[in-house]
């Protein structure tokens, strides 16, 4: 028997979700975003259960042509735009949507000969200062690339820095429809959050990323706990063995957990490498066979201690799930000091994964 651990991918999950941002945004298009291998769920695995989407989103051109050659037919973006001049002509090939964010991209445009024009997004920096031009720019620049024969359509777009922020949503709204404003071309701004929270950003295309997985975009699930979307990935292991402690006894590195009384306690076959977070303390929320308990002591890169007085049936081979449809990834994620995201995109390659 190989190890126990197993991440199971509910493929009827994800249509699912995307069929609720369908009926979220219904007039807008969809890009579903299929970034860092589709936040860790495997792009070869997911993308023909969101094959209903309009377009796909992503970073890497080799993330795109895996995606071509699979059969996608429909647009892709790229989110981080091209990195070279010399990709001007892959983005062609294989008919890229990129994003344009910086000036040296459009001198790429501009000195590049291609067959066919491109689809551009031009980003508008509305405060998150990463990628993207200030909104005085953009006039300027937007008849500078309808100018170019290598572009072709130009959609406007920006990214939120605090989407779940009512406040942040208005300002960066009001900045881009003062700039949008007599450019004639499609827009494109909402990612989950603003899908979820704020209809008014919805326009021409959404960019779905997390709830297509089935999780927040906040830190807490309770936030979309009645928004119908369902987790994607489960974590599943088994208990390896048993342990009684006694009063004073510890478990795990450094002692940090040490029993109070008599403690019956199981150990799971799952550790930071196969991507549970290091910081869990204890108290993070772990199921075994159907009852919810609690982790103990320090998480090991291989092995993590549970608590098993309220589940006194364990034994060795029950059934454990750290993230998935009872045991939210937003939960353990909050707890330990970080975000769904990463916990999803941070799983192991060692991880064995099923498709369900
Ligand atoms: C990652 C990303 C998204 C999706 O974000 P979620 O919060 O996962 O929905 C949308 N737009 C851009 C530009 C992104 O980089």
């Amino acid at each position: 028997m190989s190890r126990p651990i197993t991440a199971t991918i509910n493929t009827a999950a994800l249509k699912k979700n995307l069929s609720i941002v369908r009926n979220i945004a219904p007039r807008s298009h969809i890009w579903a975003v299929i970034k860092a291998n589709a936040y860790g769920h495997g792009i070869e695995r997911v993308w023909k259960s969101l094959s209903n989407t309009d377009g796909f989103a992503l970073l890497d051109i080799h993330e795109a042509l895996l995606l071509r050659e699979q059969g996608w037919q429909k647009p892709i973006l790229l989110l981080e735009g091209f990195f070279h001049s010399d990709d001007l002509n892959i983005l062609h090939q294989y008919h890229l949507t990129t994003i344009v964010h910086s000036h040296w991209q459009i001198q790429a445009l501009k000195k590049a000969y291609l067959p066919s024009p491109l689809d551009i997004y031009l980003k508008i920096n509305c405060g998150m200062n990463r990628l993207g031009f200030q909104p005085s720019e953009i006039h300027k620049i937007w008849h500078q690339l309808k100018e170019l024969r290598s572009v072709g359509k130009l959609t406007l777009m920006t990214h939120f820095a605090e989407a779940e922020c009512t406040q942040e949503v208005i300002e960066y709204m009001k900045k881009f429809s003062q700039t949008s404003k007599n450019l004639n071309g499609n827009i494109s701004v909402a990612n989950s959050a603003a899908i979820l929270w704020h209809p008014q950003t919805h326009f021409d295309w959404v960019r779905p990323g997390i709830i297509l997985y089935g999780a927040s975009p906040s830190k807490h699930w309770k936030d979309i706990e009645d928004s119908g979307l369902v987790p994607v990935m489960t974590l599943n292991s088994k208990i390896i063995a048993i342990q009684n402690l006694v009063s004073g006894s510890s478990v795990g590195y450094s002692h940090y957990y040490r029993a109070s009384h008599m403690q019956y306690i199981g150990i799971v076959a799952c550790g930071y490498a196969d991507g549970y977070p290091h910081h869990a303390p204890t108290g993070t929320p772990v199921m075994v066979e159907g009852i919810v308990t609690q982790t103990i002591g320090a998480i090991s890169m291989d092995m993590i201690a549970v608590d098993l007085t309220r589940c006194p049936q364990a034994r060795i081979g029950s059934s454990v799930e750290l993230w998935g449809e009872n045991i939210k990834i937003n939960d353990v994620a909050s707890i330990s000091g970080t975000i769904g995201y990463e916990l999803m995109c941070a799983l192991s390659s060692r991880v064995p994964v099923k498709i369900k």
